[in-house]
Formats: structure tokens, C-alpha cells, sequence
């Protein structure tokens, strides 16, 4: 999964190499201790129904408030977090935060919004993901629907009983599934009609190239139709413009996801977005 960088290449004593493996060292360090003592936030990033304009739900995005860099975004760490294996233990901590989010969005009365959370590839190959989702889920108390974990499609090419296990393991919580970076992966999609997925997550990709060329255009359009049939929901990612949002509006898209309608923003700045968004309003966060 993580590229490897050109010095890695090297042989095992080259000078480069082994100063790679203590850099990652030193930053695996760093990040358990940012997890023990709290550096680790989530911003919520809005999800908007075209139809109406609506406020339906947000992605939950891991940053590390760190004293002295302030706002490191994922992928300076998840790579890292993910080849040492702090990934699950990350994992479950973003789990427990977005679900404690969710009722603390319950108890300040806003409509009821459904929350995205990423699942990581080793995370989702823990033998016990099903175990700690139920768990997380029942020290809550919140309602499982209002909890998507986005996959990506990676997860679901590999070993096809043992995932489809999984997968119906956590339908049958009650929470739903999203494909992340859809059309990015390798996909077979022949897994889309086995799996029981609810959601697909258009890739920002596609979406960048609606402005530019009909091609773009096409593929974004295939994306969504095949997703109708086999009666998939679609969101788009990454939408920034206003004719990418009618372009997606006239496909059929039914959620977009973007700088467009917001930026990722703490807890409290989402609150007060949610509160206040009627459809026409976007806020300018910090990512
Ligand atoms: P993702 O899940 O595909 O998340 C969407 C990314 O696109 C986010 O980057 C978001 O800030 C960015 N984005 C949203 N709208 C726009 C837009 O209009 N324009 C542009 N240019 N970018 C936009 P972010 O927050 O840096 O996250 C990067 C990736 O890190 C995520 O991609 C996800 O794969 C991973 N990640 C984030 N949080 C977590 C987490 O809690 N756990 C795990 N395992 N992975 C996470
Ligand atoms: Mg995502
Ligand atoms: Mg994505
Ligand atoms: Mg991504």
C-alpha cells in the first residue's frame, strides 16, 4: 500500500536507508505519545443532498494538533501509523471520538446527521473490527445508523468469504458502508453486487475532470448510473465549484462533498456551520 520511497531501494546499510528507518522511528514514538496524551482531532467535513440542499451528513478527518507544527493533515502519518500497526489502536480512537461526537450533536439538538468514519486496510484486517465497532457502538449509545465506515475498494478485492463474513457482520449492526475513492482502486465490480455496500464514494479525480473534458464527464456519469443500478447511493468528493455541483445535480449525483460547501473545521466550527446552513451558505475553514 505505501510507495516506497526511491532510498529505500538501497541495500540495508546504506546510510540513507537506515536514516529513513530511525526518521520513522522517531516519528512512530511521536505518535504514540500524541495518542496518549490527546494531540489527535477530528474535523468534520459537510455532506450536502443536491436535491434540497440539504445538511445530511459529515466525514469525520483525523489531524495531529502538534505544540509546536500545529495542524498536521493524515497523510504526513497514516502511512506510518499503518506499517507500524498504531493504526488500530488510532482506528479505535477515531472510532470512540466520532461516535461520542455524534451524541454530543444529539444532546445539542441538531438534526440527526450521519458520520463518516475512515477505515484503514490493517484495521479492517483486524480479526476483531466487528467486535470493537459493536463495542464502540454500545458504550455510545448512538443509533448505528447514523454511522458510515468508508472502505476503500483494496479491502474488499482480497479474500473474498472472510470479507463478505465481515461485511455482513457489519450490516448487521445497523451501520452503512461506503466504497472511499471510488475508481481509484482496483476494482472487479463484480464486489459491488455481493457486498452489502450502501454507498459509493466518487473519487475526486473524476470529479476535478468534470470542468475540463467530456471525458470526464463520461466516466463521472458511468460511475453514478452503474451505482443506481445496483441501487448504490453516490457521493462526490472533492467538489469545489459551482458548475461541478450542477454538472453532478443533472447526473443524478446524489451527495456532494467539498471545499464548495465546507472545508474540514473542529467539532465546535462544524456546530455552528450545521446550525446555520440553509444551502446557500459555505464557510471557509481551516483544513
Ligand atoms: P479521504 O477519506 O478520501 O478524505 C477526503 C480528503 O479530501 C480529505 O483530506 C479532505 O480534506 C479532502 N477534501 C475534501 N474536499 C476537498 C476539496 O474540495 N478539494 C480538495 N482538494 N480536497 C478536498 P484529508 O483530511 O487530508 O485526508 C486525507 C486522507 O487521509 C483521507 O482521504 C483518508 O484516506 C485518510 N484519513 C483521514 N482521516 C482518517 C482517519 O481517521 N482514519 C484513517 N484510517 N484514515 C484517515
Ligand atoms: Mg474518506
Ligand atoms: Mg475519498
Ligand atoms: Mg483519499
Amino acid at each position: 500500500q505505501v510507495k516506497k520511497r526511491p532510498d529505500e531501494r538501497l541495500g540495508f546499510f546504506d546510510a540513507a536507508m537506515s536514516f529513513a528507518v530511525s526518521e520513522r522511528m522517531t516519528l512512530e514514538r511521536s505518535l504514540r505519545d500524541a495518542l496518549k496524551v490527546g494531540q489527535f482531532e477530528l474535523f468534520y467535513q459537510p455532506q450536502v443532498k443536491l436535491k434540497e440542499m440539504r445538511l445530511v451528513g459529515a466525514e469525520a478527518l483525523i489531524r495531529w494538533r502538534h505544540p509546536e507544527l500545529g495542524i498536521i493533515g493524515p497523510d504526513k502519518f497514516i502511512p506510518v501509523a499503518e506499517q507500524t500497526g498504531l493504526i488500530v489502536e488510532m482506528g479505535r480512537w477515531v472510532l470512540e471520538s466520532a461516535c461520542a461526537e455524534l451524541r454530543s450533536w444529539d444532546k445539542q439538538e441538531l438534526p440527526p446527521l450521519r458520520l463518516g468514519v475512515n477505515i484503514s486496510g490493517r484495521q479492517f484486517h483486524e480479526a476483531d473490527l466487528a467486535d470493537t465497532v459493536a463495542g464502540v457502538i454500545a458504550d455510545s449509545g448512538i443509533n448505528p445508523r447514523q454511522l458510515d465506515l468508508e472502505l476503500t475498494e483494496s479491502m474488499l478485492m482480497a479474500d473474498g468469504e472472510s470479507t463478505l463474513r465481515l461485511l455482513r457482520q457489519l450490516a448487521d449492526l445497523g451501520v452503512s458502508l461506503s466504497i472511499d475513492d471510488f475508481g481509484t482502486g482496483y476494482s472487479s465490480l463484480a464486489y459491488l453486487k455481493r457486498f452489502p455496500v450502501n454507498t459509493v464514494k466518487i473519487d475526486r479525480a473524476f470529479v476535478r475532470d468534470l470542468d475540463h473534458d467530456e471525458d470526464g464527464r463520461v466516466i463521472a456519469n458511468a460511475i453514478i448510473s452503474l451505482a443506481h443500478s445496483l441501487s448504490l447511493s453516490t457521493i462526490a468528493e472533492g467538489v469545489e465549484t459551482e458548475s461541478q455541483a450542477a454538472l453532478l445535480a443533472r447526473h443524478g449525483c446524489d451527495e456532494i462533498q467539498g471545499y464548495l460547501i465546507g472545508r474540514p473545521v473542529p467539532a465546535a466550527d462544524f456546530v455552528a456551520f450545521a446550525r446555520s446552513f440553509n444551502g446557500t451558505t459555505a464557510i471557509a475553514g481551516k483544513s
